[in-house]
């Protein structure tokens, strides 16, 4: 019997989305996946609704729907071409645990009607959290944190009162480049970007690793999700990805959550929560290693960190800006059409943008990310290569 875990996969094709099945498969009866959705992977999609069976599968590129329908053999989904139904699914109660788990900014609507909608959610996708912060944060009791530093916190935090943490520390892997010589930066091509030492993920939260703007989105995201100041969110590069993150009390104990660095444990931990579930991956073996290492971050070679102290400490909106703007410059590297060190200097020159006043709502949002996206892509035509 399904033990009323309906789910909706938000970015099913994904990294985070195939993990996520990948964790159902080891608890088939516990779970019930209700939609799937994805952007472009009709192959993909196509298998995953002939092995999950869900009721509802949504493709974004409408030009593969054909495609995407002529692989499904089975035949009791539904395929919605239209993303009205999409929101109109994610506003019904046939569900009630949504994973989402799409890349960038795309995510944000339809976590956010699913948020309104009293259902919780396995946030994955942290630039909904950036770009929204303030009215995220009034759902946080629904949000369980799937990337790994977070749900490491959230792991250690439990329910203790926040007032006894002094500090949170999120681990970092530094990246490709974390011991490559800065003035070798700008010969970093995106073939060099794409590969990371220990984790296999999409294109963008790649690159984002690689310049650390993964951190800076991370450091934002764990302000909004456990209600800190900015001056108690460190971050120390731990290049074995072992150790997820540290919480500091302030008795002097520090508590931290170790494991592979395999997402299918912080996934199966936010689906299973607050009970432990069967993730596919055994306990990490302390003695297979010889070493952790840990060390400061370089910030002359990653300035990328002190733009998410420089964006808390501004406006609201600066978290927007940085966003649009880290969103748009990866999206041109891995076109080819500005160098690695462009994108810092493309985040750095969107800090000047004017920025509006309060935005309460999530059309004011959606509509100022736009304004900004407008402004960055001016930014953006003073780097292109040519
Ligand atoms: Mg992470």
């Amino acid at each position: 019997m399904f033990n009323d875990n309906k789910l909706i996969i938000l970015g099913s094709t994904g990294s985070i989305g195939k993990s996520t099945l990948e964790v159902i498969k080891h608890n088939k009866d516990s779970f019930e996946v209700i939609c799937l959705t994805a952007d472009s992977s009709s192959v993909a999609l196509a298998e995953q609704i002939n092995l999950f069976k869900p009721k509802y599968a949504y493709l974004n590129n409408f030009l593969l729907i054909d495609d995407l329908k002529s692989r499904i053999t089975h035949n009791q989904t539904i395929v919605i071409t239209d993303i009205n139904q999409l929101h109109d699914i994610l506003k019904s109660d046939i569900y009630n645990t949504l994973v989402s788990a799409m890349s960038g900014s795309t995510g944000l609507l339809l976590t956010f009607l699913a948020l309104q909608s009293n259902k919780k959610v396995l946030l994955a996708n942290k630039e909904s959290l950036v770009m929204a912060g303030d009215l995220f944060s009034k759902y946080r009791k629904q949000i369980i944190p799937i990337d790994s530093e977070h749900n490491a916190i959230f792991q250690v935090i439990g329910n203790l009162n926040c007032e006894e943490i002094s500090k949170i520390t999120l681990t970092a892997s530094g990246g490709p480049f974390r011991a490559y010589p800065r003035s070798k930066f700008e010969q970093i091509t995106v073939e060099m970007a794409l590969k990371h030492p220990n984790w296999s993920m999409g294109r963008k939260i790649t690159i984002d690793s690689a310049t650390m703007m993964n951190k800076c989105l991370e450091i934002i995201e764990a302000y909004y999700l456990f209600n800190l100041k900015s001056d108690q969110i460190d971050v120390l590069v731990h290049p074995e990805s072992i150790i997820h993150s540290i919480v500091n009390y302030k008795d002097g104990s520090s508590l931290c959550q170790f494991s592979e660095p395999n997402m299918q444990i912080p996934i199966s931990y936010a689906l299973g929560y607050p009970n432990r579930i069967n993730s596919g991956v055994g306990s990490f073996d302390l003695s297979s290693i010889e070493n952790l290492n840990f060390s400061k971050v370089d910030h002359d070679k990653f300035p990328s960190i002190n733009y998410a102290y420089k964006a808390l400490d501004g406006s609201g909106n600066s978290c927007l800006v940085i966003n649009a703007a880290n969103e748009l410059a990866v999206n041109a590297f891995l076109e080819r059409q500005i160098s690695f060190l462009s994108i810092f200097s493309i985040i750095e020159d969107s800090f000047s943008i004017t920025l509006n006043s309060m935005i309460t709502s999530i059309e004011e949002i959606l509509d100022a990310d736009i304004m900004y996206r407008q402004k960055i892509n001016q930014i953006i035509i003073k780097y292109l290569i040519n």
